[in-house]
């Protein structure tokens, strides 16, 4: 691979040998890789200990068969994973993503960007992150609980609120963690409240958490305005999605004076001049489930079939969707239209050619392990609460995940200074999240 310094060089060659047909994950790899040579330049002591061979090798990875029987009688099959990836700094923790994509390539790529983005929260928590191909579209709620019964059957056994605690993701929200709680309280007899994270505000969850990863990304956005100067006030902002994590950063979007103008689904994009109607949105994409072209006829929206939502210009671009949505041609596009700050609420939503043509263009760009880690530091908020039987008010968890972003977003600014790289986010967050991680991992011996 092109830049990576010769030692990098090796380590990333035997990522791809050792992990054959992982593209996701060999692009995660890279990305970070490619930050590190004046790190290991300077600090010799992380190569000795082959500590990045090490972070590269998942500490554990299990996959397991997940049969269940649907509406009609029949037995369906799914594969489930579960990859405990790094635990120096805490648990695994991260998330569970049910989608029909999902394959052990996606879950380490996923995990892999979790132990850094977990760090930089500066929160005791590793990096884990696990799923099945099961696809929740068009399956009854009997259906789902029937799957997350069953995928919890076997998952109890590997985690832990010391151990490993998953959260949701893509296709995993508040109906499905309630299920698969439910079942792990059934079959320990056990009411860990502290092994998973996401819970209902009733059965202990936190406050915040539903909005957070939103939120977080919106803060950090408003964040980067700030360092120089401006706000969101009267900029144009097109989000991509309109899953938990777009809907909670259109609704902060919105609170601090920007418009929302455009949004997404898989099947296609809505513009709306006026700005986006949240309470109808989260009505058609939370509550029913349906696709995004209803909110454009009930709101008399603009609804473009497939084609790309970043063809609508704007100012501030926050793709909230899937992995690598958007691609080099999106960037160009982004720029040409003067858009100015990408920061990424979905896990590396934008591909490495995408991030090159932002570098060379001038746009700031946030990658997700710094912008969309609110999500998962807030899931350790609701592990401290749990921990002390305690629950906080609103006001104070929005609070301390705006005080959380803050502090990713001057550590990720500091470190690219340090490293002679002023304003490049993605090299700062790389950098200081693996120093963390690695400095605690020379601490803790070849283990
Ligand atoms: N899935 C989320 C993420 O990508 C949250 C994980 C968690 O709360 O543990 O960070």
């Amino acid at each position: 691979m092109p830049g990576l310094d010769e030692k990098l060089h090796d380590i990333h060659e035997e990522v791809l040998r050792r992990n054959p047909g992982e593209t996701e994950f060999h692009q995660a790899v890279h990305e970070v890789l490619d930050s590190l040579g004046p790190v290991v330049a300077k600090h010799p002591q992380y190569a000795d200990a082959a500590v990045i061979r090490r972070l590269c090798e998942p500490e554990r990875q299990i996959i397991f068969r997940v049969p269940w029987i649907d509406d009609a009688g029949q037995v369906q099959i799914n594969r489930g994973f579960r990859v405990e990836f790094n635990s120096a700094l805490g648990p695994y923790k991260g998330g569970l993503r049910f989608h029909p994509t999902v394959y052990l390539g996606i879950v380490k790529f996923l995990g892999f960007e979790q132990i850094f983005k977990n760090a930089l929260t500066g929160l005791p928590i590793g990096g884990g992150k696990g799923g099945s191909d099961f696809d929740p579209k068009g399956r009854s709620d009997g259906e789902v609980m029937r799957f997350c019964q069953a995928f919890m059957t076997e998952l109890y056994r590997h985690i832990g609120e010391y151990t490993d605690v998953p959260a949701g993701d893509t296709g995993v929200g508040g109906r499905e963690i309630g299920y698969l709680f439910g079942q792990y309280k059934r079959i320990t007899n056990r009411y860990e409240s502290g092994v998973l994270t996401g819970k209902g505000l009733g059965w202990g969850g936190s406050q915040v958490r539903t909005e957070a990863t939103g939120y977080g990304t919106v803060f950090f956005t408003d964040e980067i305005l700030k360092s120089r100067g401006e706000s969101f006030d009267g900029r144009r902002v097109v989000v991509s999605g309109s899953g938990n994590v777009a809907v909670y950063a259109i609704e902060k979007v919105h609170e601090l004076g920007g418009t929302v103008v455009a949004c997404s689904d898989s099947t296609g994009y809505v513009v709306d001049d006026k700005g986006v109607d949240l309470e109808l949105l989260k009505d058609v994409k939370l509550n029913r489930r349906a696709r995004i072209a209803e909110y454009a006829e009930r709101r008399g929206a603009h609804y473009v079939e497939d084609g790309s939502v970043w063809d609508v210009p704007c100012d501030i671009a926050l793709p909230c969707a899937t992995q690598n949505e958007l691609n080099g041609r999106d960037a160009a596009v982004l720029i040409r239209s003067g858009c100015a700050v990408v920061a990424e609420g979905a896990n590396m939503p934008c591909t490495p050619e995408a991030v090159r043509l932002f570098a060379e263009a001038g746009v700031v760009f946030a990658p997700g392990k710094a912008a969309n880690a609110g999500g998962v530091a807030t899931s350790a908020l609701e592990m401290q609460q749990n921990a002390s039987r305690d629950s906080w008010s609103f006001e104070h968890t929005e609070q301390r995940l705006a005080d959380i972003m803050h502090g990713i977003h001057d550590r990720c600014l500091e470190t690219a200074d340090e490293y002679g790289v002023p304003g490049n986010y993605a090299v700062g967050a790389n950098i200081a999240g693996f120093t963390q991680v690695a400095d605690a991992m020379l601490a803790l011996g070849v283990i």
